[in-house]
């Protein structure tokens, strides 16, 4: 089975007129058997956590999380913490996969630094607290990023659509922490990141799409949606120089494992 570790299932929804089932149906179809919804701000708490409860036995997990553009404020973050503990009372912690995304974005700046990096670190140690993997999202920000999570290492956790080049990635394992790539992998000019790609230790790779973003080729330019998640595959396993079978075995126990280390 294929597994997608990052999408954004709302907001795929948000600009198409595909309905929930049907998105549902096509990763089925395309044999894509687990996913993981990932929450950006606080009104989107309550809709992930239901996504995923409603369809549990079609392999949604979710996470919980503010996103560094998103507002972070001590009221936000209090309400983040007090969803956690709601799902843990209510005995669905084996469907949250995590906390995030979270960390730092300086590309697009929408939030202070002040805010994204307290928030960050908050969320850091709430996923720490509770034993489950944090997913990171970095843009444009590596050096603050990488020093807030050292100083927490190891870390259980994602760096997710992961961006930079192969000495980046060696950072990033050295705190601990699973290496996730995004359709971006498949970009004709992204040289510097396949070679990324084709360095992280089998055991510390996972792919994702982080639809509706990044479709990966040969469908770039059109929404992004989980089956797509095939596609970034095939591209990595022939990138390692690795077969299709054997590429999908050791992502879903790397999944595996990092779902199940709670
Ligand atoms: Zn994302």
């Amino acid at each position: 089975m294929y597994i997608d570790t990052h999408a954004h299932f709302d907001m795929c929804m948000k600009d198409a007129d595909r309905k929930e089932t049907d998105i549902l149906a096509i990763m089925n179809n395309e044999n894509v058997q687990r996913a993981v919804h990932v929450s950006i701000d606080v009104e989107g708490l309550i809709w992930s956590y239901n996504f995923s409860k409603a369809h549990k036995d079609e392999g949604i997990l979710f996470t919980l999380g503010i996103h560094p553009s998103s507002n972070a404020s001590d009221q936000e973050l209090k309400i983040l913490s007090e969803m956690v503990e709601t799902v843990k009372r209510n005995n669905d912690v084996s469907l949250l996969f995590g906390i995030g995304e979270t960390g730092l974005d300086y590309y697009r700046m929408r939030k202070p630094v002040d805010m994204q990096k307290k928030s960050f670190e908050f969320q850091l140690d709430l996923a720490i607290r509770n034993n489950l993997p944090v997913i990171v999202h970095s843009r444009e920000a590596f050096e603050d990023t990488f020093s807030v999570l050292q100083k927490r290492a190891p870390v259980k956790g994602i760096m997710h659509c992961f961006s930079g080049d192969a000495a980046m990635a060696r950072k990033v394992l050295d705190l601990g922490m699973h290496v996730s790539f995004a359709g971006n992998v498949t970009f004709k000019k992204a040289a510097a990141l396949q070679e990324a790609a084709a360095y992280v230790p089998e055991d510390r790779l996972l792919l994702e799409t982080d639809a509706p973003f990044l479709t990966p080729v040969p469908f770039r330019g059109k929404p992004n949606w989980p089956e797509n998640v095939v596609h970034t595959y095939k591209f990595v396993a022939e990138l390692r120089k690795q077969p299709l079978a054997k590429l999908i075995d050791t992502i879903e126990e790397n999944f595996t494992l990092i779902n199940s280390a709670g």
